[in-house]
């Protein structure tokens, strides 16, 4: 579907459901087909010509993609608004392929801090062994950011909102920043979704998604996404046809079915976000807690500013330590215990357990990682039953 058709589906709910699907489908079938095919053949020599002069814009090989993935892709870039969309098997796929095709020996990279674990661990140890230098600076700070660029800085990486404590970046002022050195800003917009946030409007150069947690939206799938201009996903698609971490047709299925609701399941984990962060918020056994729609969150001027909502992930600390904390996550009869977040049920964790386990305390206090802080990642549940469950569990400690 062209850029202009795109445009005429106006509504986000509308391009949910519509955009990138040919009305004209295989056996008349309403859903996208699920293409379990790794070749795409040619009818002659004379179409192979065609295909590799760029005269036929059709498949070849399914490392390269498959007909259900570009679907999805065009959906995708209909609700980023961005002009192309490239599809992965994780979402740590498309952080790692899109970092590997923007960065080489000596060059300089800069990472917002409270960072997706895998993010900071790839650039401290892959990254490094390369000849890449990365500085972390504190989520949030843009006077930090301007100090971090130097002239060997190719990459700005910012997270918004931050994991796990939901910080935000100013994005316009970080892309300010980033193009006036003349390097590319990369937005792992997971947290928010383009539903809540469109970081490509604000000026970044590229947008990532985790397309396992709201976009699939259903435990049931990994995948992940990078958007933005022709010329800045063109690098990425070459270096993963070289890498292979391309999605599955039947995953590229799943997810476009997850797309389709998007929109109602993100409203309502929204909802649910700020009912428990106004609950906690007013919680005598509650020490803090970090969520972005809260009037007192350091960055909610800036969250309000450029989100339409904030998303279903809380973190708080829990007063009293350790064992009273543990007790707590236990006595949650609603959530699963595990990590991950944005899919329809319930999901708490603990990160110094389970993510964070490699750390010494004092490390992991560095980062934030306290004993007592729990992450919270608000399902579709019933905002009443959330919160009645959070209130028992409460009164066990
Ligand atoms: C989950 C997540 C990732 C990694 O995605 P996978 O699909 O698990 O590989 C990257 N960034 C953020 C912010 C995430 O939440």
């Amino acid at each position: 579907m062209s850029p202009e058709k795109r445009a005429d589906l106006k509504g986000f709910s509308t391009r949910s459901v519509h955009a990138g699907e040919s009305r004209d489908k295989y056996a008349n079938a309403i859903t996208t087909p699920v293409v379990q095919s790794s070749v795409f053949v040619f009818d002659d020599t004379a179409e192979m010509k065609q295909y590799v002069a760029g005269k036929k814009n059709r498949l070849e090989y399914g490392r390269y993609g498959n007909p259900t993935q570009r679907v999805a892709e065009e959906k995708l870039a209909a609700l980023e608004e961005a002009q192309d969309a490239l599809l992965f098997a994780t979402g740590m796929a498309a952080v790692t392929t899109a970092l590997l095709a923007f960065l080489s020996g000596g060059d300089h990279l800069v990472v917002t801090d409270d960072c997706y674990r895998k993010t900071r661990v790839f650039s401290e140890t892959t990254l490094a062994r390369l000849g890449v230098e990365t500085t972390f600076v504190r989520a949030g700070d843009c006077e930090a950011l301007a100090d971090a660029m130097r002239k060997n800085t190719k990459v700005v990486l910012a997270e918004s909102p931050t994991n796990p404590h939901l910080y935000i970046v100013d994005l316009a002022r970080a892309a300010e920043i980033t193009a006036r050195n003349g390097a590319k800003l990369l937005v792992d917009s997971t947290f928010a979704t383009p539903y809540n946030q469109q970081p490509l409007k604000l000026g970044a150069d590229l947008v990532i998604h985790s397309g396992t947690k709201y976009l699939g939206g259903h435990n049931d799938l990994l995948a992940g996404v990078v958007l933005g201009a022709e010329q800045v996903v063109g690098p990425v698609r070459d270096l993963q046809g070289q890498l292979g971490p391309t999605i599955d047709p039947h995953c590229a299925y799943l997810l476009l079915r997850g797309l389709k609701t998007l929109a109602l399941r993100v409203d309502k984990h929204n909802k649910n976000g700020l009912a428990i962060a106004r609950f906690l918020e007013n919680h005598p056994k509650i020490e803090r807690v970090y969520y972005p729609g809260l009037d007192t969150h350091p960055d909610h001027e800036v969250a309000k500013k450029q989100m339409r909502g904030f998303g279903g992930v809380v973190s708080f600390l829990v007063k009293d330590g350790l064992e009273k904390t543990l007790l707590f996550i236990d006595s949650l009869t609603l959530p699963y215990l595990g990590p991950s977040l944005g899919g329809v049920e319930s999901l708490v964790y603990h990160p110094a357990t389970l993510t964070f386990n490699d750390l010494s305390k004092a490390e992991r206090e560095k980062l934030g990682i306290t004993d007592n802080l729990v992450r919270y990642a608000a399902g579709i549940e019933d905002e009443e039953d959330i919160i009645a469950d959070l209130e028992q569990a409460l009164r066990t400690i």
